[in-house]
């Protein structure tokens, strides 16, 4: 198998680069339900991330844990228009369908399996379904045909 290595290298460079602004679109969803509450928030980025945190834990519990999925699903959905305008930079999509298993995966968890998540027994599996889907998705993408070996014959 050949992998075309600009889209590989394309694929890390963007991965890491939208983790911050995804991390916050997804925390900002979080902080919308939170003030529709009428609480305070506080949202903030450091080295891991963005964080929120919310003064009181809203009443729709599955709307305030799932919205931080689906914001960040939004967010997905962006790269992936970005990457559908021109269809011709095969990373762009690869980080863009690699983000959206990762927000479909917590807005489920979040919204639905909220004490699971909260506990972090999940944590392991969402990195690992994070790292697999990336690096399948890339190699799926990266892939260049086989050039095909041409036999020269003498008569
Ligand atoms: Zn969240």
């Amino acid at each position: 198998m050949r992998l075309n290595r600009s889209v590989i290298q394309w694929s890390v460079i963007l991965y890491i680069a939208l983790v911050i602004p995804v991390s916050l679109l997804h925390e900002t969803g979080h902080a919308l339900v939170c003030s529709a509450s009428g609480f305070d928030y506080s949202l903030w980025i450091d080295g891991t991330g963005g964080h929120m945190v919310c003064a009181h834990t809203p009443s729709n519990s599955v709307a305030y844990g799932a919205m931080g999925g689906l914001f960040g699903l939004m967010g997905s959905a962006a790269i992936i228009g970005f990457w559908a305008a021109a269809k011709r930079h095969p990373a762009v999509l690869v980080v863009g369908l690699a983000y959206a298993v990762d927000q479909a995966a917590k807005l489920i968890l979040e919204g639905f399996f909220t004490p699971l998540y909260a506990s972090g027994a999940t944590d392991l599996f969402l990195t690992a379904l994070q790292l697999v889907s990336w690096i399948g998705l890339t190699i799926y993408f990266a892939r260049t045909p086989k050039i095909q070996a041409v036999t020269s014959r003498t008569k």
